[in-house]
């Protein structure tokens, strides 16, 4: 959600507050950690952390030489009644939110993506929803963070890779299956890598799961009877992660000589025709170039496979390794703009249902329904001493929008940008649409 009251009422400008929003997702950190954390260029922290400190909302604690910095807990300093001349609704509104993503730190939680709200089917594409009903809502279930490739924009940063065990990740299940969801996605790091993965899949589906995605990288999928393994278990739907066709582009991303491996799971996953397919791409600056070609490389693949097959254009999130490779690899959304259109383009042309995510709708005039943003939404679920609660606060505290945003007619259905490309390039690039094609 857009806070129009509490910053100004702080009297914080964009980097002050977006350090604050920062400090709600994070706990105790040494003041050199807090740009990447934050995803903010080290010459700004300084300025947003001092401004912070003076306005008694964060605190400095000195521990052996290094001092730490965190949140002073909202309840200090944020009044749950609007002060005088501040628009009561809204205040609440705001106040609400911060507590929350306050007071629900820490606690177990698992995400969901969910189907967006739909009223209007006419400005959607069938397939795509389609698509997205088959495999949502369903819980993004991570079964550990163990990887055999090396993405330089990986969002689990040189953390050190682990697997969870088979009780944690029934516990999640568990968790989706109280509130009714029946269906869930397995994820990681790559989670064909988890010895247990077969069990863990027929586990969910004795639990009562109807549809298991299964989202990889390809590569052990490459080898002959694993996927039969895993259907055999019980994935009813793949998503497989693929940046570009070009082999040296690829191997510079991935760090690891993987295009064969990746391209033989496409075709594994080709000969069984009932799964539903589904790729994403990761938008970035060395991949620009070669968008048109991985529109034509899906759209082939498209003619020779009969599986519901729903490819996606997903920008780059600046944070973790992105964060760091940000100079190479985080380009601005409008240099982007122009290939993703030219995919976009080729692909409708040969019937293959390509969309993107990340991108503002402001940003692809003509090319609205094919935003995947417009299909889905995402959640947590979280359990509170008092029970399991539906939040969506430490989603929403990662997305930003312009101030003009709402004048745009996409403004309830746009996600905006993330934080972290905000705090890099700005928000100068969304430009509000203020009449409906
Ligand atoms: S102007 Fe704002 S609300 Fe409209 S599409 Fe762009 S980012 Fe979204």
């Amino acid at each position: 959600m857009e806070f129009l009251e509490i910053p100004g009422y702080l009297g914080l400008d964009a980097d002050g507050w977006s350090l604050l929003v920062g400090f709600f997702l994070i706990r105790e950190e040494p003041r050199d950690r807090l740009p990447h954390l934050c995803q903010m260029d080290e010459a700004r922290v300084d300025g947003a952390l001092a401004t912070l400190h003076a306005a008694g909302l964060v605190r400095a604690r000195d521990d052996g030489g290094t001092r730490r910095w965190s949140l002073r807990p909202p309840s200090e300093w944020l009044s749950p009644q609007a002060p005088a001349g501040r628009d009561p609704d809204r205040w609440e509104m705001e106040s609400d939110e911060l507590r929350r993503l306050h007071d629900l730190r820490g606690m177990p939680r698992v995400t969901v993506v969910a189907n967006r709200e739909i009223r209007d089917r006419r400005r959607l594409q069938p397939e795509v929803l389609r698509y997205s009903t088959a495999t949502q809502p369903a819980i993004d279930l991570r079964v550990g963070t163990r990887c055999n490739l090396n993405c330089a924009y990986c969002l689990l940063g040189h953390e050190d890779r682990y697997l969870r065990t088979a009780a944690e990740v029934a516990a999640d299940l568990a968790l989706g299956r109280e509130r009714d969801l029946e269906k869930v996605s397995f994820t990681g790091g790559e989670p064909t890598l988890h010895p247990d993965l077969p069990r863990l899949v027929s586990v969910a589906r004795k639990m009562g799961y109807r549809e298991v995605v299964l989202v990889t990288n390809g590569l052990t999928l490459s080898i002959p009877g694993v996927l039969e393994r895993l259907v055999s278990a019980g994935v009813t739907a793949v998503g497989i992660s693929f940046d570009t066709p070009d082999r040296a582009t690829a191997e510079a991303l991935w760090q690891v000589d993987a295009l064969d491996r990746v391209l033989a799971a496409f075709e594994a996953v080709g000969r069984h025709p009932a799964l539903p397919l589904g790729s994403i791409a990761v938008v970035t600056r060395p991949t620009i170039p070669q968008l048109p070609d991985l529109a034509r490389f899906f759209a082939d693949l498209n003619d020779r496979i009969d599986n519901l097959f729903v490819p996606n254009l997903d920008f780059v999130m600046p944070e973790e390794n992105a964060w760091i490779h940000r100079d190479d690899l985080v380009p601005r959304l409008t240099d982007a703009v122009p290939a993703v259109m030219e995919a976009l383009s080729i692909a409708h042309a040969r019937g293959l249902p390509l969309t993107f995510r990340g991108f503002p709708p402001c940003l692809l005039p003509g090319f609205e329904t094919w935003s995947y943003d417009r299909y889905m939404t995402i959640f947590q679920l979280v359990r509170t001493p008092g029970g399991i609660v539906f939040d969506r606060a430490a989603i929403d505290a990662l997305r930003v929008k312009a101030p003009g945003c709402r004048r745009c007619v996409h403004y309830r259905e746009c996600t905006g940008v993330s934080r972290s490309y905000a705090n890099l390039f700005g928000l100068s690039e969304l430009v509000p649409v203020e009449a409906r094609p």
